[in-house]
């Protein structure tokens, strides 16, 4: 009998398997679509941001290389039109008033300088530069005759008073190989109509295009200069992003382990509470008990009969003895009874409900599902609920009330495994009726037989094979112990429901 005295709450720790234990490790089970789309959405907007910064960084550099060969041609041009300052500056020595060893000299210091010329002007309209001469003349300044500017060659031509000095430059050689920007440009000289490609590596045309176009300051050699870069899906960071990626992925696993360890853990102690609570599931140990109590007492009342039975039998009853007998039998069977009286008040006075105070019926209903989440998914239960706009307050011990729903949504979710997953669809009602807050919960299983109705609350009435018949019990007892009252019945539609009426705590707080 040590089962009847020790405290009820142990015995259910002690329990560790109930009628229902969710497998934790379904608990564990994570839901993968919202990681999946937040995983999805944060390595887009990592690997948009990425390639934004490569790509604005590229673009930098490409103003800064544009800017670097701009200013080199430009001041090359400067350069010439200094050289050509310094020649007319000279004073001559040969026979035409030139600076001979000046201008033979520039062609050997200057690299893009293939030859410098000095003339009289009474020469000019002898060769092929007398146009640009007129010009220069005209301007007061250096002019250029651009007509191999395709061929990469100019020629500079300065008139002065008397002598006419000219520089025939090589446009290729103007900035020396080392000092183009290393980057894959595209860089071309244009003087009027003609086109030099001083440079060109990588495409032509990609997927990005990056221009730069400016003329050269230069008054005396105005030539534009363009530059383009195509960028590829190469150029796009795609180590970078595979390293961000790799990196959310990390992150991503970590805390998606974290967070089902924090869920798992929470639902597991939820169960743990409920089942503490679940004070009339130690019923079963109890029953265990009372069998052991019993057969005892009844084996003796046996032996004790058989044996009156045997006195009776022969010729010479001995009175002594077979009252002796009976009254052992009498004896077992006052034990027996007294046994069986501890049992029904063991199953009369659980252990005393605990405090009943305003609870919100939504938010123990959302509870108790986030505990049977695992349980609703394995089974491909659509869940539909209906509530009133307000929230509802209902007299009841909150750990009471989320027993009891526990074990109407569990019922339910069982009873559906009956039927084809795509029809299996648990409804939760909650309504107000008049002082009463009314709960329903209602799926779409085979229902109860008619004739069971009527037994459906009596301990130990199950249908299923390891069913204690003690659910329902338990829940009646709870929720009469708080006021209320429940109901099961078969809905029109097919299913069961069973309906939950409690007290309304505003109501009973205005009384
Ligand atoms: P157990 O779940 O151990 O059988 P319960 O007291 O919770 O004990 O339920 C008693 C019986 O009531 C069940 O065996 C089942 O036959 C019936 N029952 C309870 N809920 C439902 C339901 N939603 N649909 C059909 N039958 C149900």
């Amino acid at each position: 009998m040590r089962l009847f005295f020790c405290n009820v709450d142990k015995l259910c720790e002690a329990t560790s398997v109930t009628k229902n234990t969710v497998p934790f490790l379904s608990a564990l089970r994570s839901e993968p679509a919202p990681w999946i789309a937040a995983w999805g959405v944060l390595a887009l907007a990592g690997t948009l941001l990425l390639c934004r910064i490569e790509l604005n960084a590229i673009r930098l550099g490409f103003e800064t290389d544009s800017r670097i060969a701009h200013r080199l041609l430009t001041q090359r041009t400067v350069q010439h039109d200094a050289i050509l300052a310094t020649l007319e500056a000279s004073n001559g020595t040969d026979a035409h008033g030139c600076a001979a060893s000046a201008y033979k000299q520039v062609a050997i210091i200057y690299p893009q300088v293939l030859s410098a010329t000095c003339r009289p002007t009474s020469e000019h309209h002898l060769d092929r530069l007398a146009e640009s001469e007129d010009l220069s003349r005209l301007h007061h300044r250096a002019t250029v005759d651009s007509r191999d500017f395709a061929q990469g060659r100019y020629w500079l031509v300065l008139a002065g008073a008397t002598r006419t000095w000219a520089l025939h430059i090589d446009i290729r050689k103007m900035i020396p190989r080392g000092e183009w920007p290393a980057a894959p440009l595209h860089i071309d000289l244009h003087s009027d109509a003609q086109t030099l490609a001083l440079q060109q590596t990588g495409n032509t045309e990609g997927l990005w295009n990056l221009k730069f176009e400016k003329h050269l300051s230069s008054d005396t050699q105005p030539f534009d200069l363009r530059i383009r870069r195509s960028l590829q899906w190469g150029d796009l960071p795609w180590l970078k992003a595979g390293i961000w990626l790799l990196m959310l992925s990390v992150a991503f696993i970590i805390a998606a382990n974290v967070r089902r360890q924090v869920v798992g853990r929470s639902r597991a102690e939820g169960l743990l509470r409920l089942r503490r609570a679940e004070r009339l599931n130690t019923m079963g140990e109890l029953a265990a008990g009372v069998a052991h109590e019993l057969n005892q007492p009844l084996t003796a009342i046996l032996a004790n009969c058989q044996a009156a039975r045997r006195l009776l039998d022969q010729p010479q009853t001995d009175a002594a003895v077979l009252r002796e007998a009976l009254s052992r039998a009498v004896e077992q069977a006052r034990r027996a009874s007294t046994v069986v009286n501890r049992f029904r008040t063991a199953l009369e006075h659980p252990n005393a409900p605990g405090e009943v105070r305003p609870v919100v019926l939504a938010t123990a209903v959302d509870r108790v599902l986030h505990l049977l989440e695992p349980e609703i998914r394995q089974r491909q239960v659509t869940v539909k609920r209906s509530e009133t706009p307000q929230p509802l307050l209902v007299l009841a011990d909150p750990v009471a009330l989320d027993q009891i729903l526990h074990n109407l949504l569990l019922n339910a979710l069982q009873a559906m495994e009956a039927v084809a997953s795509t029809s299996r669809v648990l409804h939760i009602d909650i309504a107000r009726d008049g002082a009463h807050a009314v709960l329903k919960v209602a799926d779409s299983g085979p229902g109860i037989q008619p004739h069971q109705l009527p037994q459906l609350f009596d301990p130990f009435f199950t249908t299923k094979p390891a069913g204690l018949g003690l659910g329902l019990t338990l829940c009646e007892r709870l929720i009469e112990s708080m006021g209320g009252r429940i109901a099961g019945s078969n809905r029109a539609t097919g299913g069961a429901e069973f309906m939950v009426v409690l007290v309304h705590a505003a109501t009973e707080a205005a009384k």
